[in-house]
């Protein structure tokens, strides 16, 4: 295991109806009544403790990149995950939560370690891709992950989780559905490989992102998950239109939601991106009322015109009043 949980750091800073917008890529949302940043394990205890004490929801703020928060804002503690070490022995990596994905990619590309070079452009924090499982171009973090370091908010006890116990599964994970547990490292096991090579297989993964221009668009990448579709006439229609097959039994959000002729379809400042449809994006003053509205619309839709039921992928914040006594969102 190790040794981030030795740090000692200073007491927590609790400010007050902290606008959340910011720290969204929607850039939507209102105020977090209170809010800490989690410098050290530590200061991550005492944030929890103090959510406890207050008898408030907590919620973990990695990148915001996943993340719906309510216009009324959240009424609890939100956490800025600032946990940002990382260690390396050999091939494997310890990164905390807090580190930044994409910076943690160029690192294992300048050791020439193999891996991850798939998910190079995936925005976020380490903690955030470990939760949803987050990948892109056939990876995902669950092929390099050897172990997770979770806290417990209840008993702020540090498990350490193997593969096996994390259920990682397509855009899953346990930590997705117990939020109880907080990220607060992941162990990542890579292969040796060429520098060079390594660096040129990311940089062609983060062009190939950049050539659908949809980095720099307010919003939280897909919306909705990639459904599992059981109707063989719509499984050969997307086979055919698109000259490829579709992987266990999954047909892409985007291309239903185009089906369902809803491209670039607006609700106030909320619309369907017209360069990928499973894009929802704030054109620059929505509201998270009409960003809700937006993906009612095209749930609706979609079940309604082609018999499939699409699930979020992004995480929503402060949109009930009776959130459940532990993780908000
Ligand atoms: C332009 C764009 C492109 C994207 N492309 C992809 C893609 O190709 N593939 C993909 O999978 N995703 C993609 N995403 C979505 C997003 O980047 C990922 O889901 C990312 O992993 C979220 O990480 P985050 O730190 O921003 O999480 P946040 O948005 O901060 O949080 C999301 C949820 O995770 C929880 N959480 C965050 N950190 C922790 C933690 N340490 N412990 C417990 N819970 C935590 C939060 O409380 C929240 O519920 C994209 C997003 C954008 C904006």
């Amino acid at each position: 295991m190790p040794d981030f949980d030795n740090k000692t750091s200073d007491s927590i800073v609790v400010r007050q109806d902290v606008p959340l917008a910011p720290f969204t890529s929607f850039r939507i949302g209102g105020a977090a009544r209170f809010f800490t940043t989690a410098g050290s394990l530590d200061q991550l205890r005492q944030s929890l403790l103090f959510a406890r004490r207050e008898g408030l929801p907590f919620c973990i703020l990695g990148g915001g990149t996943n993340l719906l928060i309510s216009d009324q804002g959240f009424d609890g503690v939100a956490i800025r995950m600032q946990l940002e070490e990382v260690q390396v022995s050999g091939n494997r990596i310890e990164a905390q939560a807090g580190v930044d994905l994409m910076e943690l990619i160029r690192r294992t590309a300048e050791l020439g370690l193999s891996g991850m070079e798939s998910l190079a452009g995936i925005p976020g924090s380490v903690g955030g891709a470990v939760r949803g499982n987050a990948g892109a171009y056939g990876s995902c973090m669950a092929d390099v992950t050897e172990r997770v370091l979770a806290l417990h908010a209840q008993s702020l006890e540090l498990l350490s989780l193997e593969p096996g116990e994390c259920a990682f599964q397509y855009r899953d994970s346990r930590f997705k559905r117990d939020p109880s547990l907080v990220v607060v490292s992941a162990l990542l096991s890579l292969s040796p490989g060429d520098p060079g090579e390594v660096r040129q297989k990311m940089e062609a993964t983060v062009a190939r992102r950049e050539a659908r221009q949809l980095q720099c668009d307010l919003s939280a990448g897909s919306f909705f998950m990639n459904p599992v579709v059981t109707d063989p006439e719509l499984i050969r229609r997307f086979e055919t239109d698109q000259g490829v097959r579709c992987r266990e039994c999954r047909i892409p959000a985007g291309w239903l939601i185009d089906q369902a002729g809803l491209r670039s379809t607006r609700v106030g400042g909320a619309m369907v991106n017209p360069r990928h449809a499973n894009y929802l994006v704030n054109t620059g003053d929505a509201s998270a009322e009409e960003m809700v509205r937006l993906a009612s619309l095209v749930k609706r839709r979609v079940r309604d015109e082609l018999g499939v039921v699409l699930r979020e992928e992004v995480s929503s914040l402060g949109f009930t009043s009776e959130s459940p006594r532990g993780q908000g969102c």
